[in-house]
C-alpha cells in the first residue's frame, strides 16, 4: 500500500479535520468527482441506486453505480478525505456487489466525523442511451436519503456525448459531480 493511501487513512482516523483557513476557522469547501465504467452484458444497469431498464449494465466490483461513485468522490474531495478507492478498496471482498448507496451513507459519516455536512450535490451522467429522465426523481431521492439532506439540494442531469469519444462509441459511461460541504452548525 502506497504512502499516500496510508496518509489518507491516518487522517481519516482523526476525529476532526483541522480548520482549512488561517486560525483554524472552517469554511465551506467544494469537491469534484469523476467516474467512468465500461458497458457489460449480463449485468443490471444501476445509476443513483435505481435499476434502469436496458439491454446491458456496467462492469465493476460493486454495483458499478458510476453516479454514486462520482458523488462519493466529490464529497470526500470537499472534506479532504481522499477518494473512494482509499476508503472502499475494489479488491476488498466486502464490497463485492454492495449497493453503492451504502458507501455514500458511509461517506456522509466520514464527512460528519470531520465536522462537515453536505450542502448540495450536482451531477451530470454522460451516456448515449437510455434516456435517464424517467429515473432522475428516484435517483435524487436515493442520493438525498443516503446523504440525509433535502431532495431539493440534489441535482442529477443526463446528457449524451453527441456520438463522440468512448461515450459516443458506447464503450462506457462517464459521470461528473460536484458537492459543497459546510461546517456542521452553519447554514
Ligand atoms: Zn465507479
Amino acid at each position: 500500500m502506497g504512502a499516500v493511501v496510508e496518509e489518507f487513512r491516518r487522517k481519516d482516523n482523526s476525529k476532526k479535520m483541522k480548520g482549512s483557513g488561517e486560525g483554524g476557522i472552517k469554511t465551506a469547501r467544494v469537491g469534484i468527482g469523476y467516474d467512468s465504467h465500461s458497458w457489460c452484458a449480463g449485468r443490471p444497469l444501476v445509476l443513483g441506486g435505481v435499476e434502469i431498464e436496458h439491454s446491458r449494465g456496467l462492469s465493476g466490483h460493486s454495483d458499478a453505480d458510476a453516479l454514486i461513485h462520482a458523488i462519493c468522490d466529490a464529497v470526500l474531495g470537499a472534506v479532504g478525505a481522499g477518494d473512494i478507492g482509499v476508503h472502499f478498496p475494489d479488491n476488498d471482498p466486502a464490497y463485492r456487489g454492495i449497493s453503492s448507496l451504502v458507501l455514500l451513507a458511509r461517506v456522509r459519516e466520514i464527512a460528519a466525523a470531520r465536522g462537515y455536512r453536505v450542502v448540495n450535490v450536482d451531477a451530470t451522467v454522460i451516456m448515449e442511451r437510455p434516456k435517464l429522465r424517467a429515473y432522475v426523481g428516484g435517483m435524487i431521492a436515493n442520493i438525498a436519503d443516503a446523504l440525509a439532506m433535502d431532495a431539493a439540494a440534489v441535482s442529477v442531469k443526463g446528457k449524451t456525448n453527441e456520438g463522440m469519444g468512448f461515450v459516443g462509441r458506447e464503450e462506457g459511461v462517464a459521470v461528473m459531480a460536484v458537492a459543497l460541504a459546510a461546517p456542521v452548525g452553519t447554514s
